[in-house]
C-alpha cells in the first residue's frame, strides 16, 4: 500500500499515518519529521531548513525533493509507504511523478484530509510533541505535566504550532498546496475524507476511502 496523505497542517495527518502505519506496517516518510531532525542534528540540511520552518514557510522544492529522492531508494520502502507532507507543491508532485515511474512504484491513492480553518488554529495550539517516541498529544491528555504518558520523554510545542504562524503557514497552504488537489483530481488519484471527526471515525473514512476505490487496493 502507498499512499499520499494530503491536507493543510493540522489536519491529523501525522496521527492517521501512524494508524496506517500499524494497519499496513508501511513506512511512514514525513518531511517535517526528517526536517525537524536534520534541524535537531544541527546537519547541513537542517541548517537550511531552519529559517524557513521557523517563519511558517515552505523549504525550498530542490531541498526537500533531493530529501524525498533519498529516502525513497530502498527497497523495503519502495513496497510500503505512507507519505506525509509530500509534496506540497506542483514541481514536487511533478518530481514525485517522476521519480515513481523511475522507480517503477505504484501509487494506491492520495487521501485528502479536509478541516475548517479556525479549527486547524484550534488543534494546533493545543498538540504537543514527545521528543523521545514522537507521539502526539493534546493539552488535556497530558494533565498538566510536560512528561510523555508513553515513554516518559519530554512533550512540548512546536514552535510553529502558535496561531500567528499557524495561520501564516494556512494562507501557504492555500497559495501553494491546495493546488494540488485539482493536480491528483485531474489524473482520479484523489480520495478525499472529511477530518472534523474523532480520530478514530477518520481512520475508519480513510480505510474506507481507500478500500471503495477501485484503483486504490
Ligand atoms: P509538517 O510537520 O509537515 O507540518 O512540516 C513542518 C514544516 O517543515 C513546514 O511548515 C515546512 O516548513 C517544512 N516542510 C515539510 N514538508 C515540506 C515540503 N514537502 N515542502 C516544503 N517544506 C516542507
Amino acid at each position: 500500500m502507498n499512499i499520499i496523505l494530503f491536507g493543510p497542517p493540522g489536519v491529523g495527518k501525522g496521527t492517521q499515518a501512524k494508524l496506517l502505519v500499524e494497519e499496513f506496517h508501511s513506512a511512514h516518510i514525513s518531511t517535517g519529521d526528517l526536517l525537524r531532525e536534520a534541524v535537531k542534528n544541527k546537519t547541513p540540511l537542517g541548517l537550511k531548513a531552519k529559517t524557513f520552518m521557523d517563519a511558517g514557510n515552505l523549504v525550498p522544492d530542490e531541498v526537500v525533493i533531493g530529501l524525498i529522492e533519498e529516502v525513497l531508494t530502498p527497497d523495503d520502502v519502495r513496497r510500503n509507504f505512507i507519505l506525509d507532507g509530500f509534496p506540497r507543491t506542483l514541481p514536487q508532485a511533478r518530481a514525485l511523478d517522476a521519480l515513481f515511474e523511475r522507480l517503477h512504484i505504484a501509487l494506491n491513492g492520495v487521501i485528502s484530509i479536509q478541516v475548517d480553518g479556525e479549527e486547524i488554529v484550534r488543534r494546533l495550539d493545543q498538540r504537543r510533541l514527545c521528543r523521545g517516541c514522537g507521539s502526539i498529544f493534546t493539552i488535556s491528555q497530558l494533565t498538566g505535566t510536560s512528561v510523555c504518558p508513553k515513554c516518559g520523554g519530554e512533550v512540548y510545542q512546536r514552535d510553529d504550532d502558535k496561531p500567528d504562524t499557524v495561520r501564516r503557514r494556512l494562507d501557504v497552504y492555500d497559495r501553494q498546496t491546495r493546488p494540488l488537489i485539482d493536480f491528483y483530481r485531474a489524473t482520479d488519484r484523489l480520495l478525499s475524507v472529511n477530518g472534523m471527526h474523532q480520530v478514530a471515525y477518520v481512520h475508519k473514512l480513510v480505510l474506507d476511502a481507500l478500500y471503495r476505490d477501485r484503483t486504490a487496493i
